[in-house]
C-alpha cells in the first residue's frame, strides 16, 4: 500500500530487533533476560519497560514483516521523491549487521538492503513504460580513527584503488588510500542537498548490478577487521541508493503535435540512506589499540551528535519552534543532513541480544531509543 505524501506525524519511527541467544552465548550458560509483550510493540528487561512503534522478537515475527511494516513505505516515498534513512542502532554482535543485510555472508539473504533492492527493481519494471529511472549507489564508511578518537575519516567502500591492509601493530586496522588521492569531502549545495565530493557512486541498472555493489563493499568492510574490537565496530556504514526519474505527465499520442517537452515531464531525486552504525558499548579502559581513555570519553562521536539530532528531530514542541537541529556536531550527521529531518522519513531500528550478559548494554540501548520517539 502507499503511504501518501512525507512530513505526517513524527518523522522518526522506532522498532526494536530482539535477536535469539547465538551458540556462544548458549555454550556460556546464558540465559535470556528480555520479555517482548504479545501483541503490544513492548519490550521488558527487568524492572524497566518501553514501548516502541513496533518490537520484533526472535520467535513468531519473520523478518519480511519488519519489511513490510517500517521499510516498504520508504521505498515508496522514494518514488514521490522523499528521502528516507533507515539506522540499525546497537552493541556489537546485537544483530545489526544481520538486520541491515551488510555483511556479505549471513545477512545477504534475509537483511533489509537485499528487500529494499528487490522491491526497488519491481516497482521500476512497473513504472518503465512512463517513466525514465537512473540509479546509483555509494557505499562509505565513516570511522573514528584509533589515534585521535575525535576525529572522523570518511573511506569509500567502492574504490577500485582502495587497498585493504590487514590490522597493523598499532591496531589501526582498515583501508588505505592510494597516496595523492584527495579525502573525501562533505558539501552542501545553494539548495541543501549534501553531496560527498570523491567518493565513488556506481551507475546500476539491475539488481544484479546493484548487489555486486553490496557485497563488494561488505567484503571490503569485512576484510580489514579481524576481531571483536574491530574497525567495524568502530565505524558506521552507509549503503545509498538515489533514485533519479523523468516522468512523463501526459503522454503525447501519434497523430497529436506535442507541446514543449519540458513542460510535460517531471523530474524527481531521491535517496534512501542504510546505514549500520559503530557499535554502541562504551570502550572499555583500555581501547582496543591499547591507549588508555578517560570513562565515559570514548562515545562514538556519531552516536551521540546522532541521539542529539533525532531527539530534536522527535520533539514536536521543538520542532515547531524553530530549535536548532545540531547536524553539524559529527560527520555522520553531517552526511546525513538532508534525509534527516524535514520531508523525509527515519526509521531507526535498535538491535538487542537477549543474553543476561548483555543486560547493562542493552539497556542502555532502549534508552537511547527512547529518546529517539
Ligand atoms: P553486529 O553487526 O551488531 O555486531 P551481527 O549482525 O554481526 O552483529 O550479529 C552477531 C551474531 O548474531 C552473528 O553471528 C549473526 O549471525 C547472529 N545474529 C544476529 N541477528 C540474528 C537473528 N535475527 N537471527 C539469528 N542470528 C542472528
Ligand atoms: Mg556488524
Amino acid at each position: 500500500m502507499e503511504t501518501g505524501g512525507g512530513g505526517e506525524d513524527c518523522c522518526v519511527k522506532v522498532a526494536v530487533h530482539v535477536r535469539p541467544l547465538i551458540a556462544d552465548e548458549r555454550a556460556q550458560g546464558c540465559k535470556d533476560c528480555v520479555t517482548v509483550i504479545p501483541g503490544k510493540p513492548q519490550v521488558q528487561i527487568g524492572t524497566h519497560s518501553f514501548t516502541f512503534d513496533h518490537v520484533y522478537g526472535s520467535t513468531g515475527s519473520p523478518s519480511s514483516a519488519m519489511f513490510e511494516e517500517c521499510i516498504a513505505s520508504l521505498v515508496d516515498g522514494l518514488f514521490q521523491g522523499y528521502n528516507a534513512t533507515v539506522l540499525a542502532y546497537g552493541q556489537t554482535g546485537s544483530g545489526k549487521t544481520y538486520t541491515m543485510g551488510t555483511g556479505f555472508k549471513d545477512g545477504c539473504q534475509t537483511g533489509i538492503i537485499p528487500q529494499v533492492m528487490n522491491v526497488l527493481f519491481k516497482k521500476i519494471e512497473t513504472l518503465k513504460h512512463q517513466t525514465e529511472f537512473q540509479l546509483h549507489v555509494s557505499f562509505i564508511e565513516v570511522c573514528l580513527l584509533s589515534s585521535r578518537i575525535l576525529k572522523e575519516e570518511v573511506q569509500d567502500l567502492l574504490d577500485p584503488t582502495c587497498l585493504n591492509k590487514p590490522e597493523t601493530a598499532n591496531g589501526h586496522a582498515g583501508k588505505v588510500t592510494v597516496p595523492g588521492k584527495p579525502p573525501i569531502q562533505i558539501r552542501e549545495t545553494s539548495n541543501g542537498v549534501i553531496t560527498l565530493a570523491g567518493s565513488t557512486e556506481v551507475s546500476v541498472s539491475s539488481l544484479k548490478e546493484m548487489a555486486a555493489c553490496l557485497e563488494q563493499g561488505s567484503l571490503s568492510r569485512a576484510t580489514g577487521s579481524t576481531n571483536m574490537n574491530n574497525q567495524s565496530s568502530r565505524s558506521h556504514a552507509i549503503f545509498t541508493i538515489t533514485l533519479e526519474q523523468m516522468r512523463k505527465l501526459n503522454p503525447v499520442f501519434p497523430g497529436e503535435s506535442s507541446p514543449n517537452e519540458s513542460m510535460n515531464e517531471e523530474y524527481l531525486c531521491a535517496k534512501l540512506h542504510l546505514v549500520d552504525l559503530a557499535g554502541s558499548e562504551r570502550a572499555k579502559r583500555t581501547g582496543s589499540d591499547g591507549l588508555r581513555f578517560k570513562e565515559g570519553v570514548h562515545i562514538n562521536k556519531g552516536l551521540l551528535a546522532l541521539g542529539n539530532v533525532i531527539s530534536a528531530l522527535g520533539d514536536d514542541k521543538k520542532r515547531k519552534e524553530g530549535v536548532h537541529v545540531p547536524y553539524r556536531d559529527s560527520k555522520l550527521t553531517r552526511l546525513l543532513q538532508d534525509s534527516l529531518g524535514g520531508n523525509s522519513r527515519t526509521v531507526m531500528i535498535a538491535c538487542i541480544s537477549p543474553a543476561d550478559i548483555n543486560a547493562e548494554e542493552t539497556l542502555n540501548t532502549l534508552k537511547y531509543a527512547n529518546r529517539a520517539r
